[in-house]
């Protein structure tokens, strides 16, 4: 019996939830044609669409927003910024930036050309949008194990070393123009990326003179697993295995909305070439705005170096990866099928296992999602067949490998009660899973349908 981590921390301030009824919810989704992106999130009572930007800060985060300098030019919490990425990360320079996909838009243009192939364990959604505006080909090397959603693996997220050396070999050292290691593995499921992976592949990017970066999104929860599953690590501090993980690379990128819990913020960081830091610099100004501020507002700098910290707390770690343990461990008892073991910062759950009278073309991801909602107000989304748009060439619909409903944890946000609805909803949804009916889409714009189509349900 799996035991819930009491929360390491007491609440101050409290932001009322408003409690609806199934009809009322009927009402709202029809009225948003079955897309919960069109939702109000007031007539949503769990919010679990996304963990980015979705956290509580602390109270001394709060605390640091009153005293954060808004001058344009050299305020104090870039100096304050940048003695705390040398501290985490060891490395020399950095630039904050207005979220992730910014920081993504300043570097990667100084590494990679067009035409070349970047190469990553698997790139987030924006990441290869980046380099797909670059006129580069992004290239996903991950582990066979990372689609096997039954078996225990500790380290689903890794490269696939052996296959990196051969792609290089085989496309030619001087066409891939960059490796990127998205720790943790998001478009895994947050799967984490194991210290030896993350060496090896250093040093295969060394041997071919290729530089390698680090998505840094969830580096936090990438290291609490490494602590907790990796041998040779039970005993080092989480922050010595970050330092040892960004030793392997040359830059990052980080969205810090996920791990570094603030409502919106990103940052580079350099290792030691100043020739890079200058190029960065140089695309900031028009992208982002001055360097000392990087398109944030100086109280947000602040909370940002606060979060940095309270990110990397053990027992914060325990307690946030904890409660994704707990939910896959209820639903384990209950026999819904989600994907095991579960990763960082979220719950997926088999949608095709729950409703397999669903085909793919009638999104049962999507159906489940719907479902949820209407059972007890939780937002939660596709990670299947609706998510891909169709076909450019034929128009026809694609079928996803799986179809996943996420249900991602912002953090410190929700409690063990709230989890338990979630939990209890699932259980009257899989006792009348055979009732519930696949959807439509009515109408769907030609990219990225799933934040705006119009759908309904088929009778
Ligand atoms: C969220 C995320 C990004 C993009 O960051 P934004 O802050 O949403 O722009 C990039 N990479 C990974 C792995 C992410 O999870």
């Amino acid at each position: 019996m799996i035991k819930y981590v009491a929360e390491p921390f007491k609440i101050k301030m409290v932001e009322p939830l408003r409690i609806t009824t199934r009809s009322e919810r009927e009402e709202k989704l029809k009225e948003a044609n079955y897309n919960l992106f069109g939702i109000e999130s007031d007539d949503v009572y769990i919010d679990l669409l996304t963990d980015s930007g979705t956290g509580a800060m602390s109270d001394a985060q709060w605390g640091g927003m009153m005293t954060g300098d808004e001058s344009y030019a050299g305020a104090r919490g870039y100096k304050r910024l940048q003695n705390t990425v040398k501290d985490i990360f060891k490395y020399k320079y950095c630039q904050p930036v207005h979220q992730g996909r910014a920081a993504e838009q300043v570097l990667l243009p100084s590494l990679l050309k067009k035409g070349q192939k970047c190469i990553s364990n698997m790139h987030f959604d924006t990441t290869r949008g980046h380099v797909g505006l670059l006129g580069a080909r992004a290239v996903d090397i991950v582990v066979p194990e990372a689609r096997d959603t039954q078996t225990y693996v500790a380290f689903k997220g890794n490269m696939d070393v052996e296959r990196l050396e051969a792609y290089i070999n085989e496309v030619g050292a001087e066409e891939v123009g960059l490796i990127i290691m998205t720790i943790t593995n998001n478009s895994a499921g947050g799967q984490p990326v194991s210290m030896a992976n993350i060496r090896a592949t250093k040093e295969i990017a060394d041997k071919y003179g290729i530089t390698m970066i680090i998505d840094a999104a969830r580096y936090a929860e990438n290291a609490y697993f490494i602590k907790q599953r990796e041998e040779g690590y039970a005993d080092v501090e989480i922050i010595d295995i970050v330092r040892e993980m960004f030793s392997y690379a040359d830059a990052f990128t980080m969205s810090a909305k996920k791990d570094a819990i603030v409502n919106m913020g990103g940052l580079i960081g350099i290792r030691d070439s100043e020739d890079l830091f200058t190029k960065v610099k140089g695309l900031t100004i028009p992208y982002e705005g001055f360097v000392t501020y990087g398109g944030l507002a100086g109280r947000d700098i602040e909370a940002l170096c606060i979060g940095l910290y309270e990110g990397l707390d053990k027992n914060f770690l325990r307690y946030r990866i904890g409660q994704v343990e707990y939910i896959g461990a209820k639903l384990k008892e209950a026999g819904i099928p989600f994907q095991y073991p579960v990763g960082g910062h979220a719950v997926f759950l088999d949608a095709k296992g729950l409703l397999p009278h669903i085909p793919y073309f009638q999104f049962p991801g999507h159906a489940l999602a719907c479902e949820l909602y209407l059972e007890a107000g939780i937002r939660s989304c596709d990670i299947g067949s609706y998510l891909l748009d169709l076909d450019p060439e034929t128009g026809e619909q694609q079928e996803a490998e799986m179809e996943f409903t996420r249900l991602a944890i912002p953090r410190r946000v929700y409690t063990q009660a709230h989890f338990d609805v979630v939990i209890e909803a699932l259980i009257n949804i899989k006792k009348k899973a055979s009732e519930i009916k696949g959807y439509e889409i009515l109408w769907q714009p030609p990219v990225l349908r799933h934040f705006t189509a119009k759908l309904r349900p088929i009778e």
